[in-house]
């Protein structure tokens, strides 16, 4: 199947017009795609202050007395149902407000102490923690924080904070990473008062219970210099309107415990007044959300390190096999001290990210992209590493476990929990493909207005674009300098500071000449592009997790098992960045191509005999039958709809 260009260039523009197109304020990963590694950006490491830490300290403890009072976990996956009773323990404990500021009748948490608690939870439960997430982090309270008018907060934040459960609502059967395609359609009365809603959500977490919902839908498009201009649009949705239907409950591999689904919009009909920020707004609405939203999923990720590490470290001592404990087998002990040296690393942007938005002053949409995507990637790998260690009590249940009386370690719940983290908010995919356009958007700036038809093309090179790279260019070949003043940091940790300043120049000049190679076609090499997202994230992580070495070394209990921690994750993130750099250079990702193509063409099938590929028909009977369900009420649904002739576009 060939890529449709023209559907393709329609995505491109509308995730281009979602885009923040401005800087506001600094971005330390920007400039580290620039060439210039500005430590004092993370250094001294903006540690959380004691007064916020007490606060997050004494919270933390008293919702362990809820959690271990309402909630079994692993009845919550074995069921997949959290209990009525545990909901409405964590709202009389104020966990559903944590992020509401306190006139509204949240608890005014900073984002440190919503993420530190988020990952408490998610070490003890992660259903329940996707539950709180999934309202607070993306669901109504945060997008009605940024943009809510004041009327809507008033309205909604007070009842959000005692418990109404929110949700998110973007993703469609058909629509997933690509929001263009969005065929949910919010249609304006005559009257201008409402909107009527038509169309489905998939894999909505809290929807099937949610009494608020944030919607993304079409509305009309609109005519911009003789151009169709797709337009969406976020509303708040009270479920409890005639038309609203939960069609299924999903059920998945980990956090079991979710209620998640697919949910029906028929003719539901919205107030004008429910539509958050301007008609048009709503992708720039969702990706804003996602900024900060994707916050506490490192802060969990992170949790999940350090619960493997704690139960790693004990079981490598505990087992022994081949007549020595398994930790001192080496290849068993490289899991464990990756465990330990990339879960620093996690802990260390998990924090920065999180201390960056409670600050403000810095433009943190990529630092919270590439914590996402590094702390997922980086948790996934930990928790297969850990059920490994464990062996086959790793892949047995803790259930299981604690009924023949052995310690119930969940290993393979973690696993299975943490699988998802790679693809809700945002796939390691997308985020490389969001993180690679911001990265690129210095050099956008300058090439775009080159490329794009009217205005002087001359003037614009000569005043901007050959000036800007006459004086940009040769900056990157030049020596790094720096200050990057530490005051703990032993010699083998202080050696990799500058190593940042030399890769990072590196890299703004590869890419810089990878682009003029390939140009227009440098979109179609993703994997090179990966290249270069891998690079910029290992240098991140490696500037976050120095300085966080750093911050923690005054009150560290062995300050030279840190060091060793920090210097472990530092040197393997090297030799990281030095095979992306290789990849880019040398590479075989033709070979790649020429194979999946073959693939996508089916020429491999003729060797995949001998495996069961119907449907069982068991399966298959439901399937037949829901489809006969679906296809009886869309055509009953059809004939009351508004009439398409409403979506045809509106001048402006
Ligand atoms: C448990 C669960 C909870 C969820 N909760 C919510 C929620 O609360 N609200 C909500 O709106 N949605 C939710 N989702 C949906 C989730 O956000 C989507 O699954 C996700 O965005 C990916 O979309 P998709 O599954 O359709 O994958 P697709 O977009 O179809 O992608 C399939 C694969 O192709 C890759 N791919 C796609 N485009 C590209 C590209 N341009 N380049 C390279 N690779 C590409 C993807 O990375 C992925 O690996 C949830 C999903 C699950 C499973």
């Amino acid at each position: 199947m060939q890529i449709d260009d023209k559907n393709k260039q329609e995505s491109l523009d509308v995730a281009e017009d979602s885009r923040e197109t401005e800087w506001q304020s600094p971005s330390f990963v920007a400039e580290l795609f620039s060439g210039r590694f500005i430590w004092e950006h993370v250094h001294p490491f903006p540690l959380q202050s004691a007064e916020d830490r007490q606060i997050g300290d004494t919270y933390i403890e008293k919702l362990r007395g809820v959690l271990e009072k309402h909630i079994d976990p692993s009845e919550v996956d074995r069921t997949a149902d959290l209990p009525q009773s545990a909901i409405a323990a964590l709202a009389e404990a104020g966990v559903w407000g944590m992020k509401i500021p306190k006139e509204y009748g949240g608890l005014g948490f900073s984002q440190t102490n919503y993420s530190r608690v988020c990952a408490f939870i998610s070490s003890y439960c992660a259903s329940t923690s996707a539950w709180v997430t999934a309202h607070q982090s993306i669901g109504v309270p945060q997008p009605l924080k940024i943009f809510g008018t004041k009327a809507q907060k008033e309205k909604y934040l007070p009842r959000l904070a005692k418990g109404a459960i929110s949700a998110f609502g973007l993703t469609e059967p058909g629509v997933g990473s690509d929001p263009a395609k969005m065929s949910t359609t919010a249609t304006p009365t005559e009257d201008g008062k409402h909107y009527i809603l038509n169309g489905q959500k998939l894999w909505i977490t809290n929807g099937p219970v949610a009494e608020i919902m944030i919607v993304m839908a079409r509305t009309p498009s609109i005519m911009v210099k003789g151009k169709e201009r797709k337009q969406i649009s976020a509303f708040i949705v009270e479920t409890d309107t005639p038309g609203f239907d939960v069609v299924h409950r999903c059920d998945f591999l980990g956090i079991r415990g979710i209620q998640n689904g697919l949910l029906n919009f028929e003719n539901v009909k919205v107030p004008a007044e429910n539509i958050i920020g301007k008609p048009g707004d709503g992708l720039k609405i969702a990706l804003i959300t996602l900024n900060t939203g994707r916050l506490s999923i490192p802060a969990a990720a992170g949790a999940g390190g350090k619960a493997a590490l704690l139960h790693g470290a004990k079981w490598c001592n505990e087992r022994e096999q081949w007549g020595a404990p398994i930790g001192k087998h080496q290849n068993t002990a490289v899991r464990l001290a990756r465990i330990a040296s990339s879960t620093l690393a996690m802990e260390a942007v998990a924090w920065l990210g999180c201390s960056m938005a409670d600050q403000g002053g810095m433009d943190i949409r990529i630092e919270a992209a590439m914590a996402k995507y590094f702390t997922t990637v980086n948790g996934c790998m930990i928790a297969d590493d850990f059920l490994q260690i464990r062996g086959g009590r790793g892949y047995e249940t803790a259930e299981s476990l604690a009924k023949r009386g052995e310690e119930p370690i969940p290993a393979e719940r973690n696993l299975r929990d943490a699988r998802i983290s790679r693809i809700v908010e945002g796939t390691d995919e997308i985020m490389h493909l969001f993180i690679a356009r911001e990265a690129m958007d210095l050099h956008v700036r300058q090439i775009m207005p080159l490329m794009t038809p009217g205005g002087s093309k001359a003037g614009h090179f000569f005043k901007s674009f050959l000036p800007f790279y006459a004086a940009w260019l040769p900056k990157q070949f030049l020596p790094a300098t720096g200050n990057y003043a530490t005051k703990h940091l032993n010699g083998a940790n202080q050696a990799h500071l500058p190593q940042i300043a030399k890769a990072s120049k590196r890299l703004a000049r590869t890419m810089f000449f990878t682009m003029a190679k390939y140009q227009q076609k440098l979109e179609r090499e993703q994997v090179i592009m990966s290249n270069f997202v891998d690079i910029g994230t290992d240098l991140f992580a490696m500037a976050a997790t120095l300085a966080y070495t750093e911050a923690l070394l005054p009150a560290a209990a062995d300050k030279e098992a840190l060091q060793d921690l920090c210097d472990l994750f530092c040197t393997e993130a090297r030799e990281r960045i030095a095979a992306n750099f290789k990849a880019v250079k040398k590479n075989h990702n033709h070979k790649f191509d020429k194979v999946s193509r073959h693939a996508l063409a089916g020429k491999y099938g003729w060797f995949c005999d001998g495996i069961y590929t119907d449907v069982p028909p068991g399966l298959q009977k439901l399937m037949n039958q829901s489809i006969d369900a679906f296809a009886a009420k869309q055509s009953a649904a059809k004939t009351q709809r508004p009439a398409e002739a409403a979506y045809e576009t509106v001048a402006k």
